[in-house]
């Protein structure tokens, strides 16, 4: 059983050195609890957060412990009424190969209903993120304009795929290669994209969205963050999923310097955590789960293979490796 733990805290970008796989013994599931072998296992840019000291919505990753995250596998063993081996639950104790846990901190999912990499996926955590801050704290509307960031990666693909489904006039995506811009134009239905390295996030936006924008969906923060205020249309709002351009910085990044805007455009920005719209969760996979079915909404999983590549599979999140959910398949 090997396990991931966290030996120092990284500042700005981790390194290999920060972390260590470590040989533990299978756990043995006390009374009430099941083991579970993990069989795919997520990695998230939030993880970078709770490798930091700083307080936040989710507690650090204690050091010389191994850490946490999503994570799907088998049951092999069981002292929990309810679950049996050969389940296959939803749980948090990825980041090693197998886990003890309370049953109360499982979920049953069914491998046949859809793939098990999708439950940490498309049907999963990044899905609901997507559903809730497109339609709940962006409050989106049949005939907005939206534009979505990270639009290549596992929660912007899924925010610019719904909007179209439900009826947005336009849908605006930016990325990090020429390679996942012609992915949304091609095969997401994206109305237009662009690469952000290619040149000032500002100039391209107003190009691509001469309209303006509706709707901003963030997953980035910084000059996307302040290009899509420099483009809101008037009553627009903005929901801030993320910012992942800022999770390595080691100095606090200026903010957006056009807020006033905000005054001419009625606009709203709100933060939200997908933790806290679980309530939504029946609707997404009611609404949802046909749409991936069917293939009206597509997603993309980059899957690395083997839980001595967990870390380097996070790593390729931040520099942008994975086109889609990025999986730890184990
Ligand atoms: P993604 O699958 O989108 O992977 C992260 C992507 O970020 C990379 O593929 C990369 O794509 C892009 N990226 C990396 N660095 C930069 C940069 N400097 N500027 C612009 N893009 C960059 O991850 P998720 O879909 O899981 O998460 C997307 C965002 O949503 C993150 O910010 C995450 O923290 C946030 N999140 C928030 C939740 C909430 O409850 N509020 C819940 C889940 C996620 P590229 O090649 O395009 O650069």
């Amino acid at each position: 059983n090997r396990e991931w733990h966290l030996v120092t805290r990284p500042v700005g970008w981790p390194k290999p050195e920060d972390f260590a796989l470590v040989e533990a013994e299978v756990p043995t599931p006390r009374d009430g609890q099941v083991l579970v072998r993990n069989l795919y296992v997520s990695v998230d840019p939030y993880m970078r957060g709770r490798m930091s000291a700083a307080k936040s919505y989710a507690a650090p990753y204690e050091l010389g412990k191994v850490m946490q995250g999503g994570a799907v596998g088998e049951v092999v063993a069981s002292n929990a009424e309810g679950f049996a081996v050969g389940d296959h639950v939803l749980h948090f104790f990825g980041w090693r190969e197998y886990a003890a846990l309370d049953a109360g901190n499982a979920v049953k999912v069914d491998p046949d209903a859809a793939p098990l990499s999708t439950y940490l996926g498309v049907l999963g955590m990044t899905g609901l993120t997507a559903y809730a801050g497109l339609l709940r704290t962006a409050s989106f509307e049949e005939g907005d304009s939206v534009f979505v960031s990270g639009a290549a990666g596992a929660v912007g693909s899924q925010v610019g795929q719904i909007a179209k489904l439900k009826g947005a006039s336009r849908v605006i995506g930016s990325a990090g290669s020429d390679e996942k811009v012609k992915l949304l134009l091609d095969e997401y239905g994206f109305d237009a994209a662009f690469n952000y390295k290619n040149g000032p996030v500002s100039e391209q936006l107003r190009a691509a969205a001469p309209d303006g924008v509706d709707v901003y969906f963030d997953n980035v923060g910084g000059d996307h963050l302040e290009a899509a205020i420099g483009s809101l249309n008037l009553n627009g709002r903005i929901a801030i999923c993320g910012a992942i351009s800022v999770y390595n910085n080691t100095e606090p990044a200026p903010g957006p310097k056009n807020l006033a805007r905000l005054i001419q455009t009625r606009g709203r920005i709100e933060g939200f955590l997908v933790g806290d719209h679980y309530d939504l969760q029946p609707q997404f996979v009611e609404e949802v789960g046909p749409w991936v079915r069917s293939g009206e909404l597509k997603y993309r999983e980059t899957v690395v293979e083997g839980i001595e590549n967990n870390l380097e599979a996070f790593l390729g999140v931040l520099r942008g490796d994975n086109t889609g959910k990025m999986i730890v398949k184990l």
